[in-house]
């Protein structure tokens, strides 16, 4: 028998999957070609064990020490764990030692860190590239004139591969202002991809923006609240 709190992650979880859905439907994207990131950040272990057993198994979370607490907690199950805050200089080593993923790369300083710690044991470390589209809401990313340049010298870095490409906007109102930073991602994607470096992924659109970023071309959408009701409170840890 599950508990309310199952119950409700298990109903949130199936609504966020028909949107996606419904989405890919719409928009003429294949079915199952966007994967969702469910985004645990300020969320406790029961939430995201609640997650799992509904399911879900990639968690995305934004402060680093408090995922490895919660890795620390739910190590008996198969997670998958990517890596979505702001990366801080000092913390590269964890980053790279226990995540399986990290989006919002930006700078050439933490690629090289994030290569160099990570454990020879594990396989290299798939990042995405965050780019700083109009009004990007965190002010991270780099700008597009810069990203061709960026992903060339990420190349060259040993313990990681580039995957493809992020960003995050600020909030907009309407499905047209949302796609539009949706649409310069793919746009970009589509002229810097080439055979060896096909820039697959595209991390893009959470709660408020699914759709217009499954209508842009999302490979992976991160989503927080939509999965496990309103974030507690947002302060970092
Ligand atoms: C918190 C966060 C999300 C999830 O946001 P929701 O609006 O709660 O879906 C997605 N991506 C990043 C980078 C985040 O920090």
């Amino acid at each position: 028998m599950s508990t309310d709190l199952e119950q409700a992650i298990a109903d949130n979880l199936a609504r966020v999957r028909e949107r996606i859905a419904a989405a890919e439907a719409r928009y003429g994207r294949p079915p199952g070609s966007v994967a969702l990131l469910a985004v645990s950040k300020v969320q406790g272990a029961e939430r995201v064990a609640a997650a799992y057993a509904a399911g879900q198994t990639a968690f995305g979370e934004s402060y680093v020490q408090e995922a490895l607490d919660k890795q620390a907690a739910l190590a008996a199950l198969p997670l998958e764990w990517h890596f979505v805050g702001r990366i801080q200089t000092n913390k590269t080593r964890d980053i790279a030692a226990h995540f399986d993923w990290v989006h919002g790369l930006c700078e050439l300083k933490h690629a090289r860190r994030l290569g160099a710690q990570r454990p020879a044991t594990a396989v290299p470390l798939p990042v995405c590239i965050q780019v700083n589209l109009s009004g990007e809401a965190s002010k991270a990313g780099v700008e597009p004139a810069a990203l061709g340049e960026l992903i060339d010298a990420c190349r060259a870095v040993a313990g990681i591969t580039v995957q493809g490409l992020m960003t995050l906007p600020a909030p907009a109102d309407d499905l047209a202002e949302q796609r539009r930073p949706f649409a310069d991602l793919r746009a970009l994607r589509d002229r810097l991809a080439t055979p060896v470096q096909p820039l697959a992924t595209l991390s893009m659109g959470m709660t408020a923006d699914l759709e217009a970023a499954v209508a842009e071309g999302a490979t992976m959408v991160r989503i927080g609240t939509a999965v496990f009701g309103p974030r507690p409170n947002m302060q970092r840890r």
